[in-house]
């Protein structure tokens, strides 16, 4: 199994070594004609605006939309906002790839970035893993399909629908790898297995 990184912006590196981690192979995808070569792909955080001007390129047309439709995904943060139906910003184009509305930069200028505890419930265990936002949006409704695997305060912060996983915080900056392990076992497997 090789899992593809969107590498256009972000912490693309960062998800590519909690991947080796796990004993995954990966590729940096950097032309749409690469998605061909994975099985899988992560999105990682950036500015959703600028990935949606990026990708809405005539290069990239609409291949990874479709692309994120038939296999399994893994966004976070901006790569949260773009897998969503519905977003509070004209400049950003949503995939509706996860039923879910967000709001971009919700959690406030003065606390642009924060660390903390999130409850997971990742492979059906309790317990708390720590969580690093930066400019984070906020999910401000799910529909009936959206599981809800993390939360925040109360709020949902890590959400799964089908084969599509999104964090709106940053798992690949902690030591923490369960939710990329998650990701791996419990989506990537089992679609490959299926
Ligand atoms: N605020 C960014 C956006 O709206 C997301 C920030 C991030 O990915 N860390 O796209």
């Amino acid at each position: 199994m090789t899992v593809g990184v969107l590498a256009i912006q972000g912490a693309y590196h960062k998800h590519q070594q909690v991947l080796t981690k796990l004993g995954v192979d990966t590729l940096l995808i950097k032309h749409p004609e690469q998605l061909k070569s994975v099985d899988a792909l992560i999105i990682p955080g950036g500015e959703s605006t600028t990935m949606t001007k990026v990708l809405q390129s005539e290069k990239w047309s609409d291949t990874i939309e479709m692309y994120a439709r038939e296999h399994p995904v893994f966004g976070t943060c901006a790569g949260a906002i773009l897998l969503s139906n519905k977003v509070d910003s004209a400049k950003v184009h949503p995939w509706n790839i996860i039923d879910m509305t967000v709001s971009r930069n919700a959690f406030g200028r003065q606390i642009e970035s924060f660390l903390a505890d999130v409850d997971w419930n990742g492979f059906g265990e309790g317990g708390k893993i720590p969580a690093v936002f930066i400019r984070a949006p906020r999910i401000t409704d799910v529909g009936d399909q959206v599981e809800i695997l993390g939360r925040y305060d109360g709020e949902p912060v890590l959400v799964r629908q089908g084969n599509a996983l999104a964090a709106t915080f940053h798992p690949e900056l902690t030591d923490e790898i369960a939710v990329h392990r998650y990701f791996i076992d419990e989506i990537c497997r089992k679609a490959q297995a299926a």
